[in-house]
């Protein structure tokens, strides 16, 4: 199935879009992330402000914010997102350089992206440690979209995030 992926994207784009209006897109202590699951295909995508994983935006400036940053990609890369369904196939993280908003603060966002084959039909389970393993993200915001439904929720802690297919 090929028109999938715009079809999906649109619905994703209005999702956020709808979401987005009650959220700033860049609020300290919120992290977004979303899903979608379509086929055999399981892309996750987390954007979080800096902030909320190494409690500082903008440049590394010390020895010990570099090694911060390290070891937050270091843990990104390790199981913070796990699935019993599926395969995990490649894990990304993209660190912008740092924007800067009209009062000329410094923010930052973080953006990992996780894809995973899942090959057997049916619904997907996440575990997702993201919160236990970064305790700056209070508040987690999901938005999930299958072949066949779509969905948001909001945790605060830890818990199996079900991505329902038949
Ligand atoms: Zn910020």
């Amino acid at each position: 199935m090929k028109l999938n992926r715009h079809y999906l994207a649109g619905i994703l784009l209005t999702t956020t879009a709808s979401l987005a209006q009650g959220v700033p897109a860049h609020q300290h202590g919120v992290a977004t992330l979303q899903a979608v699951l379509s086929s055999t295909t399981l892309h996750i995508e987390l954007r979080s402000p800096l902030m909320n994983l190494v409690g500082f935006e903008g440049h590394a400036n010390t020895p010990e914010q570099r090694q911060a940053l390290d070891s937050v990609r270091q843990r990104f890369t390790q199981d913070v997102i796990q699935s019993r369904q599926c395969q995990l196939q490649h894990t990304s993280i993209e660190l912008p350089e740092q924007s800067h908003d009209h009062d000329h603060d410094e923010h930052t966002d973080l953006t990992v992206s996780w894809e995973f084959y899942c090959p057997a039909a049916g619904s997907v389970t996440l575990d997702s440690r993201l919160i236990t393993t970064f305790p700056g993200i209070e508040t987690l915001q999901l938005l999930w979209i299958t072949d066949q439904q779509q969905g948001a929720d909001t945790f605060d802690h830890d818990q199996p995030i079900l991505l329902p297919r038949r």
